[in-house]
């Protein structure tokens, strides 16, 4: 049986493993997360080396085919798969979901990175409702306003001064984020356009209380790299590779 590795760490590499019929299939997780959702089929944990130990592995495993299914933030290992899938001739595909799109009602300013999002606050809001993450903290550090900030696991220093930290992984409803909202007196949310069902409520309920959002562009992807949207198109593109 030929080897599939996914990239993984996300709903839809999650489903790829379980519907990869025909390969033995081994899901790699970067291994930030201390209770992870695990994904049928094999799994291994912790970086490659960067490109080269990547590249050394697909070798070592005999890898047929690698698909990019991690996070549309996580781009180093989205580039690492790049140029290891390049350096050995391992066919390559990213499987990356579609981001949000501004509805009518939606009051979104979109930015490039994390620290415009920080430059773009001031004068927008006084109380942040902060999802970007817990690697992206430090950037809104220094600003003197009130965040609710939500992270899967705990963050380390530095935090805004003044902030209230929320542990939690979603799946979350319309209901539940008013709520949250309104609880904590939220008039300005930041999130990353990560795309996707579970984490959409967020939106909807900016919209509903007319809170403008601090939109996160995803960051650029490499050229020439096949990629889809849906964990189907992953599924058909394997089964071309399987009778190549
Ligand atoms: P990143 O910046 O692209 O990766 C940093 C380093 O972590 C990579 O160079 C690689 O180390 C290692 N790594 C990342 N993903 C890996 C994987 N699936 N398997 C093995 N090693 C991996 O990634 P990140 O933004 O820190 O995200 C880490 C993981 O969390 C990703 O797998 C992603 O799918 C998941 N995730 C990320 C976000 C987000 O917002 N960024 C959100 C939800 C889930 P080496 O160079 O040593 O190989």
């Amino acid at each position: 049986m030929r080897t599939l590795l996914i990239l993984g760490g996300t709903g839809e590499a999650r489903a790829l493993a379980a519907r990869a019929a025909g390969w033995r299939v081994v899901t790699s997780l970067a291994g930030r997360v201390r209770d992870p959702a695990l994904p049928e089929g094999e799994v291994r944990v912790g970086g490659f080396g960067g490109p080269d130990g990547l590249a050394a592995w697909l070798v070592a495993e005999g890898v047929g085919a690698v698909v990019d299914a991690t996070h549309p933030f996580a781009s180093r290992i989205s580039a690492s798969a790049v140029s290891a899938a390049r350096a050995t001739g391992v066919p390559l595909l990213a499987l990356h979901r579609p981001g949000w799109s501004e509805r009518p009602g939606d009051d979104w300013r979109r930015v490039p990175g994390i620290a415009e999002a920080a430059a773009t606050l001031p004068g927008l809001g006084a109380r942040v409702m902060l999802t970007t993450g817990r690697q992206s903290l430090a950037a809104f550090a220094g600003l003197p306003l009130f965040f609710l900030v939500r992270t899967v696991d705990p963050p380390s220093p530095p935090l805004p001064a003044r902030h209230h930290l929320l542990l939690d992984r979603g799946p979350y409803t319309v209901d539940g984020e008013a709520a949250l909202m309104r609880e904590h007196a939220i008039d300005v949310l930041v999130t990353k356009d990560s795309g996707g069902e579970m984490t959409a409520a967020k939106l909807t309920a900016a919209r509903e209380r007319g809170i403008p959002v601090v939109m996160v562009d995803r960051p650029a992807r490499a050229a020439g790299v096949p990629t889809v949207s849906t964990v189907d198109d992953a599924v058909a593109w394997l089964r071309g590779i399987g009778a190549a």
